[in-house]
Parts: C-alpha cells; structure tokens; sequence
C-alpha cells in the first residue's frame, strides 16, 4: 500500500496496516520531517487506538492528560466546565500535546517496526492512475527533481488539506471555505495554571476568543508549563490568506485585541509577547463529500474531512481513519483468503505482505469501500457540527446579557441554558462514554 503524506493519519495508517498484516509505504513532501506545528488534542477515542497501537506509554511521557475543560467569559469569569478524559469516565485520558512531537512519535514507530526506509521523504505526489492490479502512482524526488513511479494495491491520499489525492478524484471541487476567522497560535514557557492540566477557553467566535492548555509532560514535571495558546478573531467582510500551518505571524496583528485580556489567572498579553514564534492560519474546511475514494484510491484525515478545530476533533478522527481502514482491508483479505471460515471479522492474515491482486470492484477496493461506509457519515456530521459551533452560541449569550462581566453566571444564563452547555459541548465532540468504553477493539 502507498500512503501519501506522514502526518498524524498517514503515519497512524501505516502503524494500523502493518498490525494488521498489510505492508506499507509512506510518502512526504517535506524533505526533512520536523516537529513542527503547536499545539493540539488527542481526545479518549483516539487515546484508546494508539493505545492499542502500544504507544500508551510515549503519550503519557508526552503529553498532559486534560483535567477539565472549561468556558470563561472576555473577563476571565468562569461561565461553565466540564471534567474530562479519565475524569468524566472514559478507560482512556485526553492528551493536550505538542502536534509535532506526536508526529514524531507516530514516526519512529513506523520506522522500527515497518523499517528504516517505510517513510520516503522529499517525495511529492503527483498523479496516479489505476489498473485491474493495481494503481501506479507518479511521484517528485524534491532533491534530484527526478520523477518516477511507484506500483502499489492501493493509494491512500493523507496528504492534507490540499490534497492532490483529493484534487484528482474530485476535480471541480472549490478551494478551502474560509470561517471568517484568524488564529494565530503560540507555545510560551510559564507559571502552571488553574488545575495546571485545564483546557481554557475565553470569550466567544462572533468576536474574539482565547484558547489557552498546557502540552507538556516535561514541563510539568519540573514544575512548569508549556502553554499553548491560539487566539481567534472574527473579521467580518475580511478575506483570508491561503492556509498554510507554517505561515509566520505578527505580534503587532493578534496583541491589540486581547491587549487589556489579563485575568487574576491568566495573563493573556503576556503569553503573546512571550511565545518565541506566532503562527498565523485561517480556520478552514472543505464541504464534505459525498464519496472520498474510487476503486483502489482513498482519502482520509484532513484530506478526507478537514474540520474546524471546534471539537478539537481533526487529529483524532484522522487516527480513527487509519485504525478504521486497517480493519477493513483486513478483512476483506482475510474473507477472500479464507471465504468459508468464520466470519470476517474474527479473522487476521497470517503473514504481514501485499494485498492480494484483484479487479478493481473486489478485494482492496471492497475494503476501501468498507472504511468509506464505516468512517463517511460520521465525519462528514463533525465537520457540520462544527461550522455550527453550539456551545459558542451561548457564549455568545453571556457576552451580549453580560457586557462588562458578571458575578453569578446563574444571573446570566438560565439553569436550562447552562444544562444545553453540557450536551452542546459533547454533540460535537465526543462520544458516549459508555459506548467508547464497552465498544470492541478495531484491531483485526
Ligand atoms: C506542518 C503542519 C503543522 C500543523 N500544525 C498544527 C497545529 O499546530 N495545530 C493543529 O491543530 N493542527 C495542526 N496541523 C494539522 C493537523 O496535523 C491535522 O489537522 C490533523 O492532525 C490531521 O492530520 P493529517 O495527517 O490528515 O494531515 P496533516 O497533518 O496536514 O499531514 C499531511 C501530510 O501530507 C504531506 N503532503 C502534503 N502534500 C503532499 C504531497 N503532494 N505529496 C506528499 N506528501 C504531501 C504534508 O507534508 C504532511 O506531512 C498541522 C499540519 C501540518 C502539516
């Protein structure tokens, strides 16, 4: 199989396939893959997946596992909060970590067990074409500037938001759909605050907002924080730059409207000069599809479904994806390998190895077709949920009943507006934690 793109999906695919018996190649742009990026969170049903993958143990090292998360309002006043991870029940923490070091993870593990050479870098997807046996896919080596082809059964595109997997199965789609938002994000060294393990939210989408978690294990250790922090402003009538996560920012662009945003807990223009570097994306997605893959090509993370960072759900569905898609071409190679032994499901190929060569309408392309039916619907609705953004309308509330702040939220907002809080919040986000719980592993 070849994997366009070693983000967080591509690795996490390639790590699920090679569990599942099935060989993969990775491929990257980038000539170098770097840590790069700030910070993001890893949600339970996530956890719970490279957990089975065995990289339990490197997150916990890693990362902070969320305590609480909780809405304030432009002054700092707590509005509502809701524990998280292990708190509220799951068999699985939520993580807030760096974006980069959890790649880095994912690749050293596809490294050690998939071998030295399963990541290609400074290889640029270019096209691909499909076959009755396979698909050939034309790459770019960015330092020879070189082209040739790779052969392989299947190609998942995991190459991001602007996909050229994605381009080629559907042409006419539009560019990214701009929110009308600017974030600019940075990491900052500081004093722990609130429960030192609190995912901070201040103010509301319809003008500015304030997001501030600490992602460091490291940090917390020794008595500190790595805080990162992603401040939002609205621009009605404005027009966005092209995406782009490597984009520098400007201190002078993001501290004037958060310049007086100090709290008796957090000094908000304080964590913005002291970030060593700003980040500057427009919040971004694509319409869902109504189909990512065709045949023996699929599509899956950001290039399937990017979504607004909302429910802090981009990352961890993309892992989903790639546990997901494993699962089904395990399956399908095992009921072809094996069609009279018992059910599909209870079955593992036996030795790690290509998929087995078919025609385009069976084998890996009914198990593209499986992972597709499995994971679509589901994301798609994440994606619609967080353009709609529940809990921020709310928020929104508390900032127009309650201009210059208030002493009581239950003066602001009713005992059934702070319930809808609750069930805004999770319809968006998360699952149920007794589904999550219970539910079987997708380890084939
Ligand atoms: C450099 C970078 C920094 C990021 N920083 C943050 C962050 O701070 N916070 C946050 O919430 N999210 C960040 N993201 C996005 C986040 O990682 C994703 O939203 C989410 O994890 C889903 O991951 P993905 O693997 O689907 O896509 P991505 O993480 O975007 O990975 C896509 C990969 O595909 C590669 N690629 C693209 N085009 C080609 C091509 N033609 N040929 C071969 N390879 C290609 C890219 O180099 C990249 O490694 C960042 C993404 C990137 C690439």
């Amino acid at each position: 199989m070849i994997v366009a793109g070693a983000g967080i999906g591509g690795l996490t695919a390639a790590l699920s396939l090679h569990a599942a018996g099935i060989d993969a190649l990775v491929i990257d742009a980038a000539l170098v893959l770097r840590p790069l990026g700030v910070g993001i969170n890893l949600m339970p049903h996530a956890v719970r997946e490279l957990t089975e993958l065995g990289l339990g143990d490197e997150l916990a090292a890693t990362g902070i596992p969320t305590a609480e998360h909780v809405h304030f309002d432009r002054h700092g006043n707590r509005i509502w909060g809701f524990p998280s991870g292990l708190n509220v029940g799951y068999q699985w923490p939520q993580y807030s970590i760096h974006r980069g070091e959890l790649q880095m993870i994912l690749l050293d593990a596809v490294r050690a067990r998939l071998g030295p050479d399963a990541v290609r870098t400074g290889t640029v997807f270019s096209s691909y074409s499909e076959s009755q046996s396979g698909v050939e896919v034309h790459v770019r080596d960015r330092r020879s500037e070189t082209v040739s082809v790779l052969a392989g059964d299947v190609l998942v595109g995991a190459d991001g938001l602007y996909s050229g997997v994605r381009a080629q199965l559907h042409p006419s789609e539009p560019a990214p759909r701009w929110s009308g938002i600017m974030m600019w994000r940075g990491v900052v060294e500081g004093a722990p605050f609130l429960t030192g393990r609190t995912v901070a939210v201040a103010g509301t989408n319809a003008s500015l907002k304030f997001v501030a978690y600490p992602i460091s294990r490291r940090a917390e250790l020794a008595g500190r924080a790595l805080i990162n922090w992603v401040a939002e402003v609205a621009v009605p009538g404005g027009s966005a730059t092209a995406a782009d996560w490597n984009r520098r920012g400007r201190v002078e662009d993001v501290l004037p409207w958060f310049a007086d945003w100090t709290f008796g807990w957090l000094d908000v223009p304080g964590l913005i000069t002291g970030a060593p570097q700003i980040l500057e994306y427009p919040m971004v997605d694509r319409d869902p599809l109504p189909s990512w893959g065709k045949g023996r090509v699929t599509l899956l993370g950001d290039a399937a479904h990017p979504m607004y960072p909302v429910g802090a759900n981009g990352g961890s569905q993309a892992i989903v994806d790639g546990r997901v898609l494993a699962r089904s071409l395990a399956r399908t190679l095992a009921s072809s390998a094996a069609p009279s032994s018992a059910g599909p499901s209870s079955a593992r190929p036996s030795s790690a190895g290509p998929l087995s060569a078919g025609p385009s309408s069976g084998g890996p392309a009914e198990g593209l077709a499986a992972y597709e039916a499995a994971r679509l619907a589901i994301v798609n609705a994440i994606v619609l949920a967080n353009r709609d953004m529940p809990a921020d309308r709310l928020l929104q509330l508390v900032s127009v009943r309650a201009p210059g702040g208030f002493g009581r939220i239950e003066d602001v907002l009713s005992a059934a507006e702070l319930a809808a809080f609750d069930q805004a919040y999770r319809s968006t986000t998360l699952p149920d934690v007794a589904e999550l719980n219970s539910r079987p592993s997708l380890t084939p």
